[in-house]
């Protein structure tokens, strides 16, 4: 499509035919403030902060929104466009619990950030009645404080348009607007799947996780205890944020450096685990293929997506595999295997995940997780946790030696670290898969680029010894209700399906350190961040789960064989079906 030539602040300049105001600016490196926006989600131009004059407009109109044409002038920084983003500011603060020094957003916050910029001095110009609200902690996975809402919708936005569940909008009119649960009850009481996308979109510090690391903390400087730790693959690919370093920055050897100088007894690897899973979710494919069981299968990694299949699709729990996720295969093996192996007692374990994701703190309390008798898993903590208590215990982060994982919950293959990115599971399967059926060692595993990128739904079909395996990838739950749906209705058929609750998959996961409009409205961080994954997969000598040696080492030692009678006891679970609350 032809360019469109325009000025904008006196300057020419051309962007591509459809651009609205705000991205043909940004294609000429011109920057205009959102709060609101966030592209393909949330275009409604409500806020007002992203104003502009434009040449014979009566108004200041809002750039998210406003198309492009030709000839057109604009002005994005003139003192009435200046003077309205101050006022609009000033106008949010005065119905704003501003507790800007102990806010978990102070420092990264986008409403923070503009009043600063803006020069928005005096805060209380137009204070008056304030709404009053309570903090929402109800659910198992997070906080709502709206307090520190800005009723931008962005989190109602992400909740209904990406995830398919809706469960949060809009209450009441005029002043009294607040978003919640419908009828104002608490998220708990809804089918909210404890995702955590909406935490990532919000610009504020209105929604945030459930905190435990006090809990952790007081374990550390217990000396009865044993705590150990795991960290999953996309971790290594978002943690580097906090500190400073580009987006997609395997941080990786810092990570596990930094987990031994707070006090991990052993620091181990949620990849071990996910080669733990594919050994066992493989086997169980190919026995459904052989034995006619129930297809497809559908992969069951993401707590986010087991709740909504379990709410939603109730009648789809059949196709769901019986594993555990990696989280809790690896407590289940640390809290028996390496108990045993070690001569604890799993009681004086203290088993610590460290998680992109806050559904995991949801799943870690869900019942049948608990192979030794305790919980698999006792304290679930995101990425966001991780890096400030990093920072909280002083540790120069940037200036540490990269060290590597301790033995033997600490060795994972290639195939185990891009279960991060959507479509990596399927991959790492479809490489195990492939040997246990053929027998062939295949030394070049990127056989599977379909299931590679960022897309929503992905497809193929794959020759694997013989028989044509229809497979389908799909990350966030409106994605996967698609996929759903075209199954129930005849209109596909798969084999295997994965689906991963967030967009992108768990690099995009609720829990990860949480990036701003300006950059997310673009870039692709999904992308960025799995790009960090694959490039560890490439450098991994080892890329089959089942070349792993400490996995050889625990089937040999403990387990037997994939899908053993002590495997499933240990390492497989079982769903309930959920009524529907909105
Ligand atoms: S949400 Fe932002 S502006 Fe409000 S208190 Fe927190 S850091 Fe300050
Ligand atoms: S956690 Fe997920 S499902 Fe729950 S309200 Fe937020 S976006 Fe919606
Ligand atoms: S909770 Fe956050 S994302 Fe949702 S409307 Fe309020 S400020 Fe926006």
């Amino acid at each position: 499509m032809a360019d469109i030539n325009l000025k904008i602040n006196g300057m020419d300049c051309k962007a591509p035919a459809g651009s609205t105001i705000l991205q043909a600016a940004k294609y000429n490196g011109i920057d205009i403030p959102t709060l609101c926006y966030l592209k393909d989600i949330n275009e409604i131009g409500a806020c007002r902060i992203c104003v502009v004059e434009v040449k014979g407009a009566r108004s200041l109109v809002a750039s998210c929104v406003y198309p492009i044409n030709e000839g057109m002038e604009v002005w994005t920084n003139s003192p009435k466009v200046l003077k309205s983003r101050k006022k609009t500011l000033q106008l949010i603060l005065s119905d704003h619990n501003k507790s800007c020094l102990s806010c978990v957003r102070s420092g990264n916050c986008e409403l923070q950030k503009l009043c600063k910029q803006y020069g928005v001095e005096d805060e209380n110009l137009y204070a008056g009645v304030m709404n009053e609200s309570e903090i929402d902690g109800t659910a198992a996975h997070m906080f709502r404080d709206n307090s520190k809402c800005i009723l931008c919708r962005r989190c109602v936005a992400v909740c209904e348009k990406c995830q398919g569940v809706a469960v949060i909008g809009a209450n009441e009119r005029g002043f009294k607007t607040n978003i919640g649960s419908a009828f104002e009850v608490g998220l708990a009481e809804t089918s909210c799947v404890c995702c955590g996308q909406c935490i990532a979109v919000c610009p504020t510090g209105a929604l945030y996780e459930k905190d435990y690391t006090d809990d952790l903390i007081a374990a550390l400087n217990d000396p009865e205890k044993h705590v150990f730790v795991q960290t999953a693959p996309a971790v290594r690919a978002g943690l580097g944020e906090m500190f400073g370093y580009p987006i997609g920055t395997n941080v990786e050897g810092k990570m596990a450096a930094a987990l031994r100088r707070m006090g991990f007894d052993k620091v181990f690897d949620t990849n071990f685990s996910a080669d733990l899973t594919i050994m066992e979710e493989g086997t169980e494919f190919i026995q459904r293929v052989q034995n006619g069981g129930v297809l497809p299968m559908i992969t069951s990694c993401s707590p986010g997506w087991i709740k909504f299949c379990e709410h939603y699709y109730p009648d789809m729990i059949p196709n769901l595999s019986t594993c555990k996720s990696p989280q809790q295969m690896f407590g289940a093996t640390l809290k028996t295997y390496y108990a045993e192996k070690m001569g604890l007692d799993p009681k004086s374990i203290v088993s610590v995940s460290v998680m992109p994701c806050t559904a995991k703190k949801f799943e870690i309390g869900r019942p049948d997780q608990s192979a030794a008798g305790v919980p698999d898993v006792d304290i679930s903590i995101t990425t966001r946790e991780l890096g400030r208590m990093i920072q909280k215990y002083g540790i120069d982060f940037c200036n540490l030696p990269d060290e590597g994982f301790d033995d033997p919950l600490g060795e994972g293959s290639g195939a185990a670290v891009i279960f991060g990115a959507t479509g990596g599971v399927m991959e790492a399967a479809l490489r195990t898969v492939v040997w246990k059926l053929t027998g062939e060692k295949n030394d070049s595993p990127i056989v599977f680029n379909e299931v590679r990128g960022t897309e929503g739904i992905k497809e193929a079909t794959y020759d694997v010894a013989g028989i044509k395996v229809n497979i389908a990838v799909a990350s966030g739950l409106a994605n996967a209700r698609k996929v759903l749906d075209m199954v129930k209705s005849g209109e596909k058929q798969y084999h295997f399906i994965e689906i991963m609750a967030c967009p992108g998959g768990c690099v995009n996961g609720g829990g990860q350190p949480q990036v701003s409009a300006a950059i997310r409205n673009f870039e692709d961080i999904r992308a960025l961040r799995a790009k960090a994954l694959y490039s560890i997969d490439e450098a991994n000598t080892i890329r089959f789960s089942h070349e792993n040696e400490s996995i050889k080492k625990v089937y040999a030692e403990f387990f037997g064989e994939p899908g053993s009678h002590k495997a499933h006891e240990i390492l497989h679970t079982s769903y309930v079906p959920r009524v529907i609350n909105e």
